[in-house]
């Protein structure tokens, strides 16, 4: 049916060809969604979340991005789960949702996770607004979510996870901190659904004017080297680099469940857990540089 119709619109260019090129609507498979990628949106997203204030899990504020959140990706055909549960914490008992986005394409099963966490860290009396921190990955996540959106195609194999309870109370330990993906990849065991993911990209801290992607050295290699392939098609090599240390971030139970999850954060960021993390750090260009690299990854490697 559809190739009937596209060589009927093609015979009719022949005839009338000059404006051919404008009437004739691009082939969805052929969108070149890393260049429809705008940093300036994906800014956007994070300056509307630091407007809400600090973040921390269970308050006011983290709920009103919940809400930004969803409501930006049910208007790009996302479908929204909360999942809701409570952990023990070094302040007691808190309340966290992750939210979950899959896309209402017809036929597809998710086999990749995209993720980010949301959530600012606790000070008790420092102003913390995590612009870079939980703001950069989770505005630039809602930006690829609406250019996905574009490739049904793709976007139908893709999971977007947006994480609660990243950061640590007090310091990262089996039961501190990771509060979101430790308990997302736990549900995926407990539901035999860790299989149907082959890879992961967690995105975290990207938003510094001055951006070095720095990747833990454990990155699983394929990963690895298929992100600087994709910066070197897009002439951003030069901002993807090694970390010298390892990183534990929320890539690290997704990998422990056996899903190889590669971290893409610039973990050179001097104002990282301080009050100066604010949006005057960041650039739209530095967003729009991991965001465009992952949607070019997406596409014409890891889904092609
Ligand atoms: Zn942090």
């Amino acid at each position: 049916m559809f190739i009937v119709a596209a060589g009927l619109l093609f015979a009719l260019g022949l005839l009338g060809a000059c404006d051919r090129a404008q009437t004739q609507p691009q082939r969805d498979t052929r969108k070149k969604i890393w260049e429809d990628f705008s940093g300036d949106r994906a800014l956007a997203n994070v300056q509307t979340m630091v407007d809400f204030g600090p973040r921390p899990p269970g308050t006011e504020a983290i709920e009103k991005t919940r809400k930004f959140l969803t409501t930006q990706l049910e208007a790009s055909g996302w479908k929204v789960e909360r999942q809701v549960f409570f952990d023990e914490t070094p302040r007691g008992k808190v309340e966290f949702v992750n939210l979950i986005a899959t896309f209402a394409a017809k036929d597809s099963k998710p086999s990749f996770l995209v993720c980010s966490h949301y959530d600012t860290k606790t000070f008790d009396t420092a102003r913390f607004v995590g612009a870079n921190d939980g703001g950069s990955s989770t505005g630039a996540l809602l930006e690829l979510a609406r250019v996905l959106a574009e490739r049904p195609d793709l976007a139908g194999k893709v999971e977007l996870v947006f994480f609660d309870g990243e950061e640590a109370y007090e310091a990262f330990t089996d039961t501190d901190g990771l509060f979101g993906s430790r308990y997302f990849a736990k549900r995926l065991a407990a539901e035999s659904k860790t299989a149907q993911f082959r890879g992961g990209i967690l995105f975290d801290m990207m938003g510094d004017r001055s951006l070095t992607i720095t990747l833990p050295p454990d990155s699983p290699a394929e990963l690895a080297r298929d992100i600087f392939a994709s910066a070197e098609a897009l002439n951003v090599r030069k901002h993807f680099t090694y970390f010298d240390r390892d990183i534990t971030d929320d890539h690290t139970p997704l990998n422990d469940a056996g899903i190889p999850t590669i971290d893409l954060i610039d973990f050179d960021y001097p104002p990282w857990h301080t009050p100066e993390d604010t949006m005057d750090k960041l650039s739209a260009e530095s967003l729009r540089i991991v965001g465009a690299v992952t949607a070019y990854y997406l596409s014409e490697i890891a889904l092609k």
